[in-house]
Parts: structure tokens; C-alpha cells; sequence
């Protein structure tokens, strides 16, 4: 099994990071996770290959803002002639009906074509705790954002929490799993800064810092911590000033490039 980063930034691209989208192939079973912008990247090589490779395509997502959805409208370029499951968190996750999330974003006037007219397009729905797909194990659980996201945890392999606050509740929910993929958005050495305890404040009713994170994956004892959905408005030194910081709390912790592949119980 491998994962393959296809989209690391968060809200908006830039021109070395995409919006948020992660790929796992198993042979021919290509599993994905969100449908930002780096869902794109798979019609070009190197991402390319796991498209041809695939005989079986699963797309999941965490919730319905738009950095994670746009790459919807790509659709009928990357999947033509190919069936593709789209999974979405069932209402009692998030309160949103399966039948309105992506219907009503992929329809006119917002797409060219419904997604009744697009062949081979099939919408399948997840409940929380564990649900089994393709012979895989795929737990969900809700978190705290402006709207509600899910986390996903496949198998003992990887865990998914983005666009969250930083909950407590994901260091059980991750506990023991090979990789957790945690958003980040800030450093967190701010909050010693008084200046910038407003920002702090708001950031923390939104998103988690690259301190709290740390603090996460130590308690949750899993093997990497990757720092993802970064904050678009900043740059690498900020990036690698936040590395640093959740190394002195989780010394695993790596923030890799877009396209950086990782195999998975290896
Ligand atoms: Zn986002
Ligand atoms: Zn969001």
C-alpha cells in the first residue's frame, strides 16, 4: 500500500502545493481522499500511474468546502469511462443530506453537466465508527469546524484529520495507526506572542497549530506525524519554522512536498 500527497495546501493553491487531495493504491484498488485541486495532478505523470494502474476507484470526502471540492468539476476528464464511488459522510455526521452534498454543487449553473448525466459516477454513503470498503476497514468520526468535517482511519495505517480544531479525541481515534495526517495551520509559538493572541483566538476556533498536532501524535503513539493542509498565506521558512517546533513535542513530524510518496506497512 502506498500514499501519495497530491495536495498538502489548504484554501488556496499555490504554485508548488494543491489544495487538499490524498491518494492510497493497493494494486488495483485506488482508494482517494478529498477532491481539492491536487486532484488534477492525476492526469499528469508521476500521478498519472495510478489512474492507468487502477482497477477499482474510491473517492472519500471530508466535508463539502470547496478547497476540498472543487476538483469535482474534473471529473469527466480524469474518470471517463471509469467507474468512480464517491463516499460522503452520512447526515448524522454532519447534518447534510448525502443527496444534496454533491448533487447540488454538480449541476448547472455551477457545473456544465449534473451528476445524474455523468456515467459511472456512483454515491455511496459512510456512517460514523467503522464501515468496510473494498476489504478495507474505514473508521469515521466527526470533528469541530465551522462545518462539521469527518476523520478517516484506514485500517492501522493511516489517519486523516483535517480541518479541525485540535481534539483530544484524535489521539484515540489515531492511536497506534503507522502515519496520522494532520492539519496545520499555524506554528503555535504564537500563543506566547501577546500581538498576536486575536489571531491565535480565531485560528483555534477553525483549525489546529503545528504544536498542537505534535502533542497529538505523541499521545496517539503513531509511527509519523505529516503536517498538511498548510496555511497558503505563509512560506517555507514558515513552514519549516513550524517542523522544528513540533519536533521538540513529536520528533517524527515531517512536512513533505506535493507529489511525496510514503509505501504503507512496508
Ligand atoms: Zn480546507
Ligand atoms: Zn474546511
Amino acid at each position: 500500500m502506498r500514499l501519495t500527497l497530491l495536495g498538502t495546501q489548504g484554501w488556496i493553491p499555490t504554485p508548488r502545493r494543491e489544495t487538499t487531495c490524498l491518494a492510497v493504491d493497493d494494486g488495483p484498488l485506488l482508494f482517494i481522499f478529498d477532491a481539492g485541486t491536487g486532484l488534477g495532478r492525476l492526469l499528469r505523470p508521476p500521478a498519472s500511474k495510478l489512474i492507468a494502474g487502477a482497477a477499482e476507484i474510491h473517492l472519500f470526502l471530508t466535508h463539502y468546502h470547496l478547497d476540498h471540492v472543487c476538483g469535482l468539476a474534473y471529473l469527466p476528464a480524469i474518470f471517463a469511462g471509469r467507474t468512480l464511488t464517491v463516499h460522503v459522510p452520512d447526515a448524522a455526521l454532519n447534518g447534510v443530506e448525502p443527496q444534496r452534498g454533491v448533487p447540488e454543487l454538480i449541476r448547472k449553473p455551477y457545473n456544465p453537466r449534473a451528476w445524474h448525466e455523468q456515467p459511472g459516477l456512483v454515491l455511496a454513503t459512510l456512517h460514523e465508527g467503522v464501515n468496510q470498503v473494498a476489504g478495507h476497514e474505514l473508521r469515521l468520526r466527526a470533528q469541530c469546524h465551522p462545518d462539521t468535517t469527518v476523520a478517516y482511519r484506514l485500517d492501522d495505517r493511516f489517519v486523516l484529520a483535517t480541518d479541525t480544531v485540535a481534539d483530544p479525541q484524535t489521539a484515540i481515534f489515531a492511536r497506534g495507526a503507522e502515519v496520522l495526517l494532520h492539519e496545520s495551520w499555524i506554528d503555535g509559538v504564537e500563543e506566547d506572542d501577546p500581538a498576536a493572541q486575536e489571531m491565535v483566538r480565531t485560528t483555534y476556533q477553525a483549525h489546529s497549530s503545528a504544536r498542537q498536532a505534535a502533542a497529538l501524535a505523541a499521545q496517539a503513539g503513531v509511527g509519523e506525524l505529516i503536517l498538511m493542509h498548510l496555511n497558503p498565506l505563509r512560506d517555507d521558512d514558515y513552514y519549516a519554522q513550524m517542523q522544528t517546533a513540533a519536533r521538540t513535542i513529536f520528533a517524527p513530524t515531517f512536512i513533505y512536498p506535493d507529489l511525496h510518496e510514503r509505501v504503507l506497512g512496508g
